[in-house]
């Protein structure tokens, strides 16, 4: 990918084009933001401007040698540091250290970028510093990181900092649109869903969330009339769906938001999935505001549950038993 095909980010992509030219290219970067929003990505393009052969305005071309093998990750100037067994140890800022003090095999700038930077070990952040203090000439350091606030402050200070904003709406569906294939009203709920996250968005299209939508519908309409026998079973065959019970309840929180702004009378543009709301129609009757919040700060404690790999079967019940009170409520609580 190069410059011209990234959708979004307009300001780091323009702030990267203004130096990519420069014979004083800085020596160390930081990008921040959440996770899903290209920041890799546009580092790895912003390695290949800087080594391209045939740089054009500014970008790479993607065709000379140089760009293809960036593109297959067989560049000798590019280096992509990522965290092994959940950190970046000092092992592997050491290793670097030597490395970086040959200068560049083939291009201008060897490049490296370190992946997920917020993993490094103190011990590891502490040896990157004096690299930082002191870079050796040809290298550029790029730090990829959620926030600049997992990073020592001795090390945010001795970088130029880009800050990747959340993606909008709209640009994730044209990402969706142009990648994935997905028809427009597809892209445009799914993009509602990931909230500005490209990788959250990749990850629904992959587990084919919109096509368990119907199912995931019918399950809860099911709950909401079923005998108490049949709820419990309810729940033990959706906990052996395991893989997808996170997306699931993504998507409850979804629709329980959409029925909060919908309870409200707020204005119903804000709802996303208007389709199942139309289906839920029946809860929003039985139901009051107070209910509907409760259901949804339930929906949030089940998620950290299941995360946490506490029993996924004993959290499904509880979910169950939670959506069935958020419409009994009047029975149960009065
Ligand atoms: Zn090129």
């Amino acid at each position: 990918m190069a410059f011209r095909d990234i959708i979004g980010q307009e300001r780091a992509v323009r702030a990267l084009k203004g130096v990519v030219n420069r014979e004083n290219i800085p020596h160390a970067f930081l990008f921040s933001g959440l996770p899903g929003v290209g920041k890799k990505t546009i580092a790895i393009d912003f390695a290949k401007a800087i080594n391209c052969m045939q740089r054009i305005e500014n970008d790479c071309c993607e065709k000379c040698s140089a760009c293809v093998r960036a593109n297959s990750r067989n560049y000798p100037d590019l280096l992509i540091i990522e965290p092994s067994e959940q950190f970046i140890g000092i092992d592997v800022v050491r290793s670097l250290e030597e490395e970086l003090s040959f200068p560049p095999l083939e291009g201008r700038r060897r490049v490296i970028i370190i992946d997920e930077a917020d993993k490094m070990t103190n011990e590891a952040s502490n040896a990157l510093l004096k690299t930082l203090e002191e870079p050796p000439e040809g290298n550029v350091i790029i730090l990829v990181a959620p926030e600049q606030a997992m990073l020592l402050p001795t090390i945010v200070s001795r970088t130029c900092h880009l800050r990747f904003q959340p993606l909008s709406d709209d640009v994730v569906e044209k990402i969706l649109i142009s990648r994935q294939f997905l028809d427009s009203n597809n892209a445009a709920l799914v993009a509602k869903i990931s909230t500005g996250s490209v990788e959250r968005a990749l990850k629904y299209v992959e587990s084919r969330l919109l096509d368990r939508r119907q199912a995931l519908r019918k399950r809860i309409l099911e709950i909401i009339s079923a005998a108490p026998g049949r709820m419990f079973e309810i729940a033990t065959e959706w906990a052996r769906e395991s893989e997808m019970l996170l997306d699931d309840i993504d998507l409850l929180k979804m629709w329980w938001r959409d029925l909060i702004i919908y309870q409200l009378g707020s204005n119903n543009n804000l709802v996303v999935d208007a389709e199942t709301i139309e289906a839920f129609k029946g809860i929003l009757g039985k139901s009051s505001y107070t209910g509907l919040m409760k259901t949804y700060q339930l929906f949030d404690s089940i998620y950290t549950d299941i995360s946490r790999r506490s029993n996924k079967k004993m959290a499904v019940e509880r979910l169950v038993i939670g959506l069935r009170e958020s419409v009994d409520e009047e029975d149960s609580w009065c």
